[in-house]
């Protein structure tokens, strides 16, 4: 289909003056006679606000202030962009409220559960607001809640997509566009074949689009950052950070697995089976060109891609007994990791030792600990830092690693990693 996927993040509408930006560039398109599906994630950092109204996770009274101002920070923002008190906006947001406060106060003595029921409402208000503001701009829009089009398994906080149901809805979205107007719909959120709202796993908006671009079969899918594309490292650690212009998609799934925060790690595969173009545009700086990933052999320009991931912790596992280690003793272990639910970001053995960098959550490591230490001895270091380096030449890692101790390092053809201390 002949229509724009656009998807707008926390940051793109975190404040009054974000949300016109937003409607700016979205009028632009309207203008120019071109019909979206508008994606939208909760605004600014609601989502996280959201998780400590989870039942149980907190206080009654320390919830009701983060109830409180989470109610605030949305109506602040939405006397800006309607001045009239007597829109109808605020009656839809009342009762969202309404039912936000209801949700909280209930538990069904299951979190994830209750968690999705709670943490969903972020994209709701938002949508709304959007929606309403989009109208009142001259975009005309229909607000589409989007649990009626993807369908997912029952796996709450991290549902996994049934492709299947999804898809015998296409007809249901074609219909709504080929009749009228753009649409705004949520990201991040979805449902049961049961009806029961789940949520696709934080940062889950981008793939929300994906899927969408998918079942419609767009010719591309943009994702508005506020940043002017992809960038070659976070700029958080390094100041000549160079934009890609093009990117392969495997290079961006690999990008993704190593921990890059672009782009959610599972969005690119739907785009790369239909060859959808994925475009990463700034919504600070809308006509400037952005990065696109999608069909191309190399990256372009070809330079070094770095990723890396702080709080690691460095993690070394020795049998008790005579054994090395060897297939049954990694079962072992393998087992251990899936069990507590640790991903493991880089591994490597010995004949007497096997060695994995993993996120430092102390309470996992507490469970996996005590689990390994039945049959393996368990050493690790904290505060350890993960570099990872695509496309690397030996002088990028000296500069990197800077005089650092090295703890473990793996090389590829492709890739360098290294463990250093923090
Ligand atoms: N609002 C959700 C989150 O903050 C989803 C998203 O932003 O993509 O994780
Ligand atoms: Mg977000």
């Amino acid at each position: 289909m002949d229509i724009e996927v656009f998807k707008f993040g926390g940051a793109s509408v975190n404040s009054a003056q974000a949300v016109q930006n937003m409607a700016s560039i979205v009028k632009h398109y309207h203008d120019a006679g071109r019909k979206m599906v508008i994606v939208v994630s909760a605004m600014g950092k609601t989502t996280n606000a959201l998780e400590q109204l989870v039942p149980n996770i907190k206080q009654e009274d320390e919830q009701e202030i983060i109830y409180k101002n989470l109610v605030d920070y949305h109506l602040q923002i939405v006397r800006h962009l309607f001045p009239n008190p007597t829109d109808g906006i605020y009656d839809k947001l009342r009762v969202l409220f309404d039912e936000l406060e209801q949700c909280r106060k209930v538990s069904s003595g299951e979190y994830n559960y209750d968690y999705d029921q709670v943490v969903s409402f972020g994209e709701l208000i938002s949508t709304t607001i959007i929606s309403a503001y989009l109208e009142k701009c001259g975009v005309g829009n229909q607000w589409v809640d989007v649990r009626k089009i993807i369908v997912t398994d029952g796996m709450n906080r991290c549902a996994q997509v049934d492709w299947k149901r999804t898809m015998e809805n296409r007809e249901t979205l074609v219909q709504m566009l080929d009749g009228g107007q753009s649409i705004v719909t949520q990201g991040f959120i979805a449902a049961s074949g049961e009806e029961v709202t789940t949520t696709l796993g934080r940062e889950g908006s981008d793939y929300s689009a994906a899927v969408l671009s998918y079942m419609l079969d767009v010719k591309r899918m943009t994702i508005w950052k506020d940043v002017p594309g992809f960038l070659n490292a976070d700029p958080k650690y390094f100041s000549n950070t160079v934009k890609i212009e093009e990117m392969p998609y495997d290079e961006a799934i690999e990008q993704a697995y190593y921990g890059a925060s672009v782009i959610h790690p599972k969005t690119i595969k739907p785009l790369q089976n239909k060859q959808i173009p994925l475009y990463i545009k700034s919504f600070v700086n809308p006509k400037a060109d952005g990065s696109v990933v999608g069909p191309f052999p190399v990256i372009k320009p070809e330079v070094p891609l770095y990723i890396f991931k702080e709080d690691q912790t460095l993690m070394s596992i020795m049998p008790k007994d005579f054994s090395f280690i060897a297939e049954e003793n990694l079962q072992r272990i393998f087992s251990i990791l899936s069990q507590v639910g640790v991903s493991v970001n880089l591994m490597q053995n010995t004949a007497l030792s096997f060695s994995i960098c993993i996120d430092s959550n102390k309470i996992l490591i507490d469970k996996l600990i005590a689990l390994l230490s039945v049959d393996f001895k368990v050493r690790y270091n904290r505060n350890m830092e993960l570099l990872t380096v695509r496309h690397y030449t030996q002088e990028v890692i000296d500069s990197i690693v800077a005089g650092r101790q090295v703890f473990l390092e793996q090389r590829s053809r492709d890739t360098a990693q290294m463990v250093v201390e923090n």
